[in-house]
């Protein structure tokens, strides 16, 4: 599947003070990094001052959300101008905290997808199971459905350039992962989605990242399965080391 992608989610977390403090903390720890893909997702506040601090580091900023519509009456959204006027290449689109929190539906993360991908920038689509779904069997049919419909109406072409994270909501933030089997069992079904969509070539381009309390301690088990592609990290992302430690763990596979 080529090269990992770790991709930190600081989600609502961070000043622009801390955010740059970071960034120089992380700078002086990342070292022999030549194959590993890294991508930060910061706060909307901290996108303007991040693209100066990444210089030179090889890590791509990311957004949380991208709006649907190019301009307009949409208060609280950001638009894709916006995004790449900060120097933005990654957005997380879906994640389980909107969808939960946020009122984000399939159709949603749909339009974010297509807009992203209009844009220019490169979508990274959450997709994931609730504890009560997953005890009731229903793991594939959600997995299948917001996969599905995310990639809706899209070419071929943009569809390769989709990165999906593969999220399962009872292991965010609660330091319960998944296993390495599992989840790379449950990527492997994501990618078979896409197969069916686009064929077996679209699906062996797009990235499939696991996201799900990935830390310093398990992140080597988790990124070395076959299918999985990287990693979507939220808590260990706020900490340098550990952030440092799964981008070196990615770098030795
Ligand atoms: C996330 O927010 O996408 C995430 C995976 O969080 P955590 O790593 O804290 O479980």
């Amino acid at each position: 599947m080529g090269n990992k992608l770790i991709a930190g989610n600081w989600k609502m977390n961070f000043t622009v003070a801390e955010s740059v403090d970071f960034i120089g903390r992380v700078k002086s720890l990342i070292k022999n990094v030549h194959k590993t893909g890294m991508c930060i997702c910061a706060p909307f506040t901290s996108l303007h001052a991040l693209s100066g601090a990444l210089r030179g580091t090889g890590i791509a900023l990311g957004a949380q959300n991208i709006a649907w519509a190019d301009k307009g009456a949409f208060t609280g959204e950001i638009n894709a101008a916006q995004l790449k006027e900060a120097g933005v290449e990654y957005t997380v689109i879906g994640h389980s905290e909107r969808r939960h929190m946020f009122g984000e539906t399939d159709e949603t993360v749909r339009l974010r997808t297509a807009a992203a991908l209009k844009n220019g920038f490169a979508p990274i689509v959450c997709v994931g199971e609730t504890d009560a779904e997953r005890t009731a069997g229903k793991t594939e049919s959600v997995l299948k459905r917001q996969t599905v419909a995310a990639l809706t109406g899209l070419s071929a072409a943009d569809a390769e350039k989709t990165v999906f994270a593969y999220e399962p909501v009872w292991a965010i933030g609660t330091g319960k992962n998944a296993t390495p089997a599992d989840a790379d069992g449950t990527v492997k079904f994501i990618r078979g989605t896409v197969a069916a969509l686009y064929g077996a070539a679209t699906a062996e381009k797009i990235k499939i990242l696991y996201g799900g309390s990935m830390n310093a301690a398990n992140c080597a088990d988790l990124l070395a399965m076959p299918h999985i592609d990287g990693g979507l990290i939220g808590g260990a992302s706020l900490k340098a080391e550990d952030f440092n430690t799964i981008i070196q763990a990615a770098e030795r596979l």
